[in-house]
């Protein structure tokens, strides 16, 4: 949080992409749901809510007129039901053209001054710091992976200050081909599941990390207990995932066009975290929460740019256009400290 009174308007496409690189992944992306709703809509599979385990469900607008969307009517998650099975996600993220497009874009920020790379990167230094504290040396591993852009961003962090003899990274990512062309020389890669990878390494790390991963797993529950299977004693689990409640994924529902996707967009992402249904979640999976924070930075811009494509035209957000870029820079300041933006990231322990 800013300790004084400025606050400064952040520009979603300074920041992470262009407009062009927007408008063409977005319109990938619905060709590519579009495509694997064809080939595999009648392998898709019914499933209990994926945060609480409920069984009963509400009927919301289909995503694209294809996908079926539900509301919980225990713990009021939204998710897809059907949900695409692993022959059609297999599919999906070896063979759309959507997935080559975002590896690419993610590998183009690599090395920039990102804000979303620095405050990454600060946030995971500041919890390694924390650890060093009561341990000489720990094991640090970063699940979905990629090539390892992140991982490398810390490795040389980690060697400027001396700290990487004391620090053992690893990275997970199921991607083969991304793990075959690593970006780092420091890191330990494997090309494996979450769940096979836990197998092996039972109480190892004292770290886990994830980045916007968790919503585009079938069943995020089996997930997570691997995770706490390789979670060591005393260990931090971070991840981030969008907020299903937060400002813009409010003001732009899930099939309105959008630059990030929703919490809300299948086959990609399968069920909305917000930061009321993690809660529940986290505690089902057997973990404390530590922390729970909201510290996105492109609310604002998101909704101020793109409300006008909204399917909803009556919609209460067009108002955003009544504000300047200084109010809308103190706007997404209050975002963040009532933890109301669409980025979520969370910190647990086992309980
Ligand atoms: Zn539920």
């Amino acid at each position: 949080m800013s300790n004084n009174n400025t606050h400064n308007y952040i520009d979603f496409f300074q920041h992470n992409r262009t407009e062009e690189q927007t408008e063409t992944l977005y319109s990938q992306r619905i060709k590519d749901a579009k495509e694997v709703h064809n080939k595999f809509s009648s392998s898709f599979q019914e499933r209990p809510c994926p945060i609480c385990g409920g069984e009963k469900f509400d009927q919301q607008e289909d995503f694209i007129n294809l996908y079926s969307v539900v509301k919980c009517r225990t713990c009021n998650s939204e998710y897809v039901n059907p949900v695409p099975g692993a022959e059609a996600l297999d599919y999906y993220y070896n063979h759309c053209i959507s997935n080559d497009q975002f590896e690419e874009l993610s590998q183009s920020r690599k090395g920039s001054s990102s804000i979303i790379l620095s405050e990454r990167l600060l946030e995971v230094l500041n919890l390694i710091d924390s650890l060093l504290l009561n341990k000489n040396t720990i094991n640090i591993v970063e699940i979905g992976c990629s090539s390892g852009s992140f991982l490398n961003d810390l490795h040389i962090y980690l060697k400027d200050n001396d700290l990487d003899k004391r620090v053992h990274l690893s990275g997970v990512d199921i991607d083969e081909s991304a793990i075959s062309n690593p970006v780092t020389d420091g890191v330990d890669l494997y090309a494996s599941s979450a769940q096979d990878f836990a197998k092996n390494f039972p109480n190892n790390f004292d770290l886990i990390l994830n980045f916007e991963l968790i919503e585009h797993l079938h069943d995020p529950f089996e997930f997570m207990i691997s995770m706490k299977n390789i979670l060591a004693k005393d260990g931090i689990f971070h991840f981030s995932t969008p907020n299903g409640k937060g400002f813009d994924n409010i003001g732009l529902g899930y099939n309105d066009f959008r630059p990030l996707a929703h919490g809300i967009f299948p086959p990609m992402h399968l069920q909305a975290f917000t930061t009321e249904n993690i809660v529940h979640f986290a505690i089902r999976c057997g973990f404390d929460v530590v922390k729970i924070d909201t510290p996105g930075n492109f609310d604002v811009d998101i909704v101020k740019r793109f409300i006008s494509r909204s399917k909803n035209s009556q919609s209460n957000f067009n108002h955003i256009s009544l504000f300047d870029d200084d109010q809308l820079a103190i706007i997404q300041s209050w975002l963040k400290d009532l933890n109301s933006s669409s980025h979520l990231v969370i910190t647990l322990t086992q309980s």
